[in-house]
């Protein structure tokens, strides 16, 4: 349905809003003005899901962005998948993207060839200032790019909880993140990672991100046995999970907890996401009541358990990066049972989850503010809340909480 007059007020105000894009993948702007851009660069994120479950080959897929195939014949590929995906909530973005900064009212064979000419000429230095500073009015994106080297105030880094693997001796003893370590124990690698969690925090790092899997108990005699066969030869590589693994988790968010660093989660939908269900995460947010989890997508499909998260443990923040674009149905049903739910100091309302395509950061954050609108004005027309009361909320959830929970500098 279209949006009544009062959810387009609440649009429009909530347009004049500076807001804090609570998780993006953007790398520093010189890697997107390096890349060769068309229409298809809409297509390079999550679509790629879509395309694939539509029929689209990983073959066929990559060929879209072969740059020695004419646009045209590429077009004429991609046109019959198109024609299947752009009801979804990923495509909408892209479409919302497309009409705000190319001027074209749709994707289709009349307008690929000009929004593919108007993306070649806007990639020039200032483009991440033109569409989250300007068109977003975004203060600060927090992006996972694994680097903390950005070049910009408009991107906060939030870092990988663990950088590589722990499961083979080569990891351990050459770790991603401190290549030149002497690793000879198990406490000479948690040095080491404590060591990489200063250096990124004194880089600019406000969290770091580990996955919703399940974990067993920390058991420091069973990971030093696990360490111990590693080393020994004995085991060459560890099963996943592993009892070495779950120990390291657990000492770094201690650690992360000590430095008043936020551990971010994602939880729910992604590849086989039996995996990643958000109620792994009850006994690490028992044993670290200090620390304070950004808990990311709202579980999706398990949004309930996610709600309950947020319901049940002081701890834990809300967070609906990416969710928009996974449904916006899902996320107004469970943003309106999260105000019967919640606290309000514990949402974030938004984060664009994109990489390379940043102009969908803008797509989504106007598909973000569609769903909030739509909360909001049931509460109104129920009459449990004016239209100042319903703002001041939506400006807690893009502003005042990110803020706080990130102890943002902005
Ligand atoms: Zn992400």
């Amino acid at each position: 349905m279209e949006l009544n007059a009062l959810e387009k007020s609440l649009m429009a105000a909530m347009e004049e809003f500076e807001i804090i894009d609570c998780h993006e993948h953007l790398g520093p702007e010189k890697n997107r003005l390096a890349a060769e851009v068309d229409v298809f660069t809409l297509f390079a994120h999550y679509t790629r899901g879509d395309l694939s479950v539509a029929g689209m080959s990983e073959t066929v897929y990559q060929s879209l962005f072969n740059r020695d195939i004419p646009l045209s014949r590429r077009w004429e590929i991609f046109a019959p998948f198109w024609k299947q995906i752009r009801w979804g909530s990923y495509a909408r973005a892209a479409l919302l993207a497309a009409e705000k900064f190319y001027g074209a009212s749709d994707i289709n064979e009349n307008t690929y060839q000009a929004i593919s000419e108007a993306m070649r000429a806007a990639n020039t230095p200032g483009i991440y200032e033109r569409v989250l500073k300007d068109a977003c009015k975004i203060r600060t994106s927090l992006t996972q790019c694994g680097s903390t080297d950005l070049g910009t105030p408009l991107l906060t880094p939030v870092m990988p909880l663990i950088s590589g693997e722990v499961e083979s001796w080569n990891s351990l003893t050459h770790p991603a993140f401190e290549p030149e370590a002497q690793v000879r124990f198990l406490d000479d690698y948690l040095d080491a990672v404590r060591r990489y969690v200063m250096r990124v925090k004194s880089e600019g790092a406000v969290g770091l991100k580990m996955m919703s899997n399940p974990y067993e108990s920390p058991d420091r005699s069973e990971a030093m046995s696990a360490f111990e066969r590693l080393r020994s030869g004995a085991e060459s590589r560890l099963p996943s999970p592993n009892p070495l693994r779950d120990y390291i988790v657990d000492r770094i968010i201690d650690f992360a907890a000590s430095q008043d660093m936020v551990v971010a989660v994602h939880t729910g939908y992604w590849g086989d996401f039996r995996t990643l269900d958000p109620l792994h995460m009850i006994p690490i947010l028992q044993r670290h009541p200090k620390a304070r989890f950004d808990i990311y997508h709202l579980g999706y499909p398990w949004v309930r358990e996610a709600l309950m998260l947020g319901k049940g443990f002081p701890n834990v923040w809300l967070n609906l990066c990416w969710t928009h674009i996974i449904s916006q149905r899902f996320v107004v049903a469970a943003l309106d049972e999260a105000i019967d739910l919640i606290p309000m100091n514990k949402l974030l309302a938004f984060g664009g989850d994109y990489g390379l395509p940043v102009e969908k950061v803008y797509g989504h954050l106007v598909m973000a503010r569609e769903d909030i609108a739509r909360v909001l004005a049931l509460r109104i027309a129920e009459g449990q809340m004016t239209e100042t009361q319903a703002l001041s909320l939506a400006h807690q959830w893009f502003w005042e909480n990110p803020k706080e929970l990130y102890r943002l500098d902005v």
